[in-house]
């Protein structure tokens, strides 16, 4: 027995000593120097923060923290995660405390205390803010982002492709019948508002009503599987599930996840923003990033975050689909909410069939913003908690979006969706790329 507790005497001091396997802290630092925490472990509780509400930033993080330093060391991640909390570093972060309070301060002065997640990148995919509020970490758990996903999975790839345009016109009309519960047909899929015009409409019309049913067709006539390449080649999101449901059986089978964003695994507020770059940066993409850099003990850069952005689609296509997504804040549209006062927003809404949540991701034209909120009994409140949280970002430098080259003003036909002659008598002006606008109206 007493040899029994040397034993374990031994063991508990070789436990705390520096480099023989004890946990020592890190500090973690926010973009202006401030501590955010002192973290021993991974899995580190929130009392070793400087606030609790740091605990998802601290988290990604962390984790990021751990994956370049085992690149920089050239070892393994668990050698890696042994070393960061047995050298005494310091991780320096991007998280910015103003857009982080004017994120906390929207959340707290909103009426409702239910559950939230929102995350703020600046256009090069730093991560300013990350953010939830209520029981769990929600800004970082992936779920649906429902139709806050199509201008990704659909109408930016089809734009891309030149297989649409501004004035492209769709019917508004169920794209199949399925069987009801009762064996009686149903169409599908239901539009938010539960009616189908019957009528054709306009691709700016489609996205500011987020009609459900043309997002199916224009998905259909693009490719499910192609849009799968796009998103997974793009933005690395996971789908393999819905690969191996398409694979069981086929295209059809995963349309309605694809281009309503009902996914199988799903994606975070975090991933969002990331995504939503696109918009506001000329179709560039940098997955989002907590870490700057990590010094050891002696003070010496160890990583210095190295980020790449990736140009995802032409930056013709990224400047008119901004044009498009800033129709969705406009009165009448689904995300007026969102519009903001002194400062273009463009963006767009998603929301739960089951009334458990809904998400607005937009921009500005420094940053992406995605906030899901829970529960949309009353409306989509997320839109009107972005416009809040970018009303209280730091002062911006740019307060609407910069023109972009190569793409031109055009006046078409509303009718035809072509450009337009003297004959038209209803039309409206688009931005096209050069060389990609429609040919002139043949049908008065
Ligand atoms: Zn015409």
């Amino acid at each position: 027995m007493k040899r029994l507790c040397i034993v374990w005497a031994v063991v508990l001091l070789l436990t705390t000593l520096p480099g023989c396997g004890a946990y020592m802290p890190v500090t973690v630092y926010d973009a202006q120097g401030g501590v955010l925490g002192t973290p021993d472990r991974l899995d580190f509780g929130t009392d070793s923060l400087t606030d609790a509400a740091y605990g998802d930033y601290v988290q990604l993080a962390l984790t990021e923290a751990v994956i370049a330093l085992a690149q920089a060391k050239d070892c393994s991640e668990s050698r890696a995660e042994r070393l960061l909390f047995s050298g005494g570093y310091a991780i320096h972060t991007a998280l910015d405390p103003v857009t982080f309070s004017a994120v906390r301060s929207a959340y707290e002065t909103a009426p409702e205390g239910l559950p939230f997640g929102c995350a703020i990148t600046d256009l090069n995919g730093a991560l300013c803010a990350v953010y939830s509020g209520g029981e769990a970490s929600y800004a970082l758990q992936p779920q649906s982002p429902h139709s806050a996903f199509k201008p990704l999975s659909v109408y930016a790839p089809a734009l891309d492709a030149g297989l649409i345009h501004w004035g492209s016109r769709w019917r508004d009309e169920p794209y199949k019948q399925l069987k009801g519960e009762n064996g009686l047909p149903i169409n599908w899929p239901a539009n938010a508002t539960a009616q189908y015009s019957y009528e054709e409409e306009s691709l700016r019309d489609s996205i500011r009503h987020s009609l459900n049913t043309v997002a199916v067709h224009c998905l259909h006539k693009y490719g499910v599987s192609r849009s799968l390449d796009f998103l997974e080649q793009s933005f690395d999101i996971d789908l393999t599930a819905e690969r191996q449901r398409m694979e069981d059986a086929d295209e059809d089978e995963i349309i309605g996840n694809i281009a309503l964003g009902s996914l199988l695994v799903g994606v975070s507020p975090v991933d969002m923003a990331g995504y939503y770059q696109i918009f506001a940066n000329y179709g560039m993409y940098t997955q989002p990033y907590t870490v700057t850099t990590i010094q050891d003990a002696a003070g010496t850069a160890v990583y210095t975050c190295a980020a790449t952005a990736r140009q995802v689609i032409d930056p013709t296509t990224g400047c008119i689909m901004n044009r498009l997504l800033q129709s969705v804040v406009q009165r009448g549209s689904t995300g007026e909410d969102a519009a903001c006062e002194n400062i273009r927003v463009a963006g767009k809404t998603g929301t739960d069939d089951l009334g458990t949540g809904n998400w607005f991701v937009g921009v500005t034209p420094q940053y992406s913003c995605a906030v899901w909120h829970g529960s949309n009994r009353d409306g989509n409140r997320a839109a009107a908690l972005f416009a809040s949280i970018v009303e209280g970002l730091p002062a911006h430098t740019q307060t609407d979006f910069a023109d972009c080259a190569g793409v031109h003003k055009g006046t078409f036909c509303k009718e035809t969706g072509l450009l337009f002659t003297r004959r038209c008598s209803k039309i409206e002006t688009g931005y096209y790329a050069t060389g990609q606008a429609p040919g002139v109206c043949d049908g008065h």
